[in-house]
C-alpha cells in the first residue's frame, strides 16, 4: 500500500507538471461511461489494479479546471500544497462538526483570516462550507432570524411576506437560497443594472419603498462582489447605507470577488464590504484551494448561533474534556459531520502568503485585460461587455449565436480550450474567466489565434 501510495504521489506531480501537453477536456467514450454502471462489487481487488482503472477511466476524463486552458464558468486551478493537505487530512480523518480538538482551532484561524482580509471585525463568526451556494443560503437564514426571531424557527415562517433585493446579475443560488428558506423565488426582487452591470441604486430604493407601501416586509439586500457574467461589483458602500437606512440585513455574495480584497488595485472596488452583516466567499476559486472550500462570515455571532443551535443531550457541551470547546460548527450551519476543510485553506494561505495570492488575482485580471485588448484590435472579434475584472465576454462578429456556441463546443471537444458561454443583451457570448494561476499570456494569445483562425477559415 505504501509503495502504491508513493507511485500515486509521483504520478500526480508528473501529471500536474505536464498538464499543458494534455487535452484540457475530452468527452468520455462509451466504454468509460459504461464502466460506471456496474453492479455493486461483492469482492475487492488490489489497490494496484484499482489504480490502473483510475488511470485509464478516471484521470483522463476529469473536467480540466487544473489545466491552464480552462476558462469556463469561475473555477480555480487548485495547488499542490492543498493537494498534499488533502492527503494529510485524509490520514487524520478529523470530524470537524464539534468537540475540542485542533481541527476547530485551524478552522477558527481561517475564519479570522477571512474576516481580516475583508475588513470585518475580529469578533466575526463564520463556518467553512462546500461553497458559496451554501454560504448564501446560511446568510439568508440568519437574515430571516434577524427579521422574524426564534418564532420563525419554531413555527415556520407562516405568512410574513419577506422580500429581498439583488441585482439582475445575481447568481442563481441566491433565489435558490430564498426558495430553500421557505420564502420562495418570488421573494427576490431583481433590480436593474446600469451600463457597467452594477445594481441601479435609485431603482433599489424605489423598490423597497413600493414593497413597504404594499405591506411587504423587506429584510435583505444582497450585493454582488464579482458577478458571474461579467465580474461586476455592486456599489457596496451605497448598498450598506440603504440597508442601514431601512433596517435591512446587508449580505455580500463575494463568492470569488471578495478575495479581490487581497489585491491593492481591486480593493477600492470593494469599498463598503467591511460594513456587511454577512459575506459569502470561496477559497476554491481565486485562492486556488482544492475543491471544496466555501466560507460564510456573519458579523453578529449571536444571530449566527441563534439560527442553527439546538439543545440535544447527545451533543451537550461539557466544561472540560473532548466535549468542550463550544461553540461548535454544528451550531453554525446545517452539517454535523464535516471534513477537515480548514487544513488545506490554512496550508495554502500559510505556504504562499496573502501577497502572493493577491498577485495571482492581479495577474488573472491583467490577462483578462490583455485578452480584451486583443479582441479590440481584432477584425473578427468583438467584446460583448466591459471587462472590469477577470472575465471577458466576446463573440465572433459575423457568427450567429449558434455558430458562436458551436465554436465553444468545438474548442472543448478538440481538447484545446475550455471557455463557456453566457447570454448578454439577448446575444450569446463566449465567456473566458481567467482564474487559474497556471494560465499565462501565451495561453491567452493561443486562444485568440485559434479562434481567429477558425473564424477566418469559415468566412472564406
Ligand atoms: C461561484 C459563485 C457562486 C456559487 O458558489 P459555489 O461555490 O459554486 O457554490 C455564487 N455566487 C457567485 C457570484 C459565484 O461566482
Amino acid at each position: 500500500m505504501r509503495a502504491a501510495g508513493h507511485r500515486m504521489m509521483d504520478d500526480m506531480f508528473d501529471h500536474l507538471a505536464n498538464l499543458r501537453g494534455l487535452p484540457v477536456w475530452q468527452p468520455m467514450p462509451a466504454d468509460v461511461r459504461a464502466a460506471f454502471s456496474q453492479k455493486l462489487p461483492t469482492q475487492g481487488q488490489d489497490v494496484e489494479a484499482l489504480y490502473e482503472s483510475f488511470r485509464n477511466t478516471i484521470q483522463p476524463y476529469v473536467s480540466g479546471n487544473t489545466h491552464p486552458h480552462f476558462m469556463g464558468w469561475v473555477q480555480g486551478g487548485g495547488n499542490v500544497v492543498s493537494m498534499l493537505a488533502e492527503l494529510l487530512a485524509g490520514a487524520m480523518n478529523e470530524n470537524c462538526g464539534g468537540r475540542d480538538h485542533v481541527g476547530l482551532s485551524v478552522e477558527r484561524q481561517v475564519i479570522a483570516w477571512a474576516a481580516e482580509i475583508t475588513g470585518m471585525p475580529p469578533s466575526t463568526s463564520g463556518v467553512l462550507l462546500t461553497g458559496s451556494s451554501m454560504a448564501n443560503f446560511i446568510a439568508v437564514l440568519c437574515a430571516r432570524t434577524k427579521a422574524l426571531g426564534q418564532t420563525a424557527r419554531e413555527e415556520g415562517i407562516k405568512t410574513t411576506p419577506l422580500v429581498a433585493y439583488a441585482s439582475q446579475g445575481v447568481h442563481r443560488c441566491v433565489p435558490g437560497a430564498l426558495d430553500m428558506a421557505g420564502l420562495g423565488f418570488n421573494a427576490l426582487r431583481k433590480i436593474p443594472v446600469d451600463a457597467d452591470y452594477r445594481m441601479n441604486i435609485p431603482a433599489l430604493r424605489a423598490a423597497i419603498k413600493s414593497d413597504r407601501a404594499a405591506g411587504k416586509t423587506p429584510f435583505l439586500i444582497v450585493g454582488t462582489a464579482g458577478s458571474v457574467d461579467v465580474g461586476a461589483f455592486d456599489d457596496l458602500a451605497a448598498l450598506s447605507e440603504i440597508a442601514k437606512e431601512f433596517g435591512l440585513w446587508f449580505h455580500v455574495d463575494g463568492a470569488f470577488g471578495a478575495l479581490g480584497c487581497l489585491s491593492p488595485s481591486l480593493r477600492p472596488q470593494l469599498a463598503g464590504i467591511a460594513e456587511a452583516d454577512s459575506i459569502a466567499l470561496d477559497f476554491h476559486k481565486w485562492a486556488q484551494v482544492t475543491y471544496d472550500a466555501g466560507c460564510i462570515l456573519i458579523r453578529d455571532s449571536e444571530v449566527h448561533i441563534a439560527t442553527f443551535s439546538q439543545a440535544t443531550s447527545y451533543l451537550a457541551a461539557a466544561p472540560r474534556g473532548l466535549a468542550g470547546g463550544q461553540p461548535w460548527p454544528c451550531d453554525l450551519g446545517p452539517d454535523l459531520s464535516r471534513s477537515f476543510r480548514a487544513l488545506k485553506i490554512w496550508m495554502t494561505i500559510s505556504a504562499y502568503g496573502s501577497e502572493k495570492l493577491g498577485h495571482v488575482i492581479d495577474h488573472s485580471c491583467a490577462l483578462a485585460k490583455h485578452l480584451s485588448q486583443r479582441i479590440e484590435q481584432s477584425d473578427v472579434l468583438e467584446l460583448s461587455a466591459p471587462v472590469p475584472l477577470n472575465i471577458v465576454c466576446f463573440r465572433v462578429k459575423h457568427y450567429t449565436d449558434t455558430q458562436n456556441a458551436n465554436l465553444v463546443a468545438d474548442l472543448q471537444e478538440a481538447g484545446l480550450f475550455a471557455p463557456s458561454t453566457t447570454i448578454l443583451n439577448d446575444q450569446l457570448a463566449i465567456r473566458a474567466a481567467i482564474v487559474n494561476h497556471r494560465t499565462q499570456i501565451s495561453d491567452i494569445d493561443a486562444l485568440v489565434d485559434e479562434i481567429t483562425r477558425r473564424a477566418v477559415q469559415r468566412a472564406n
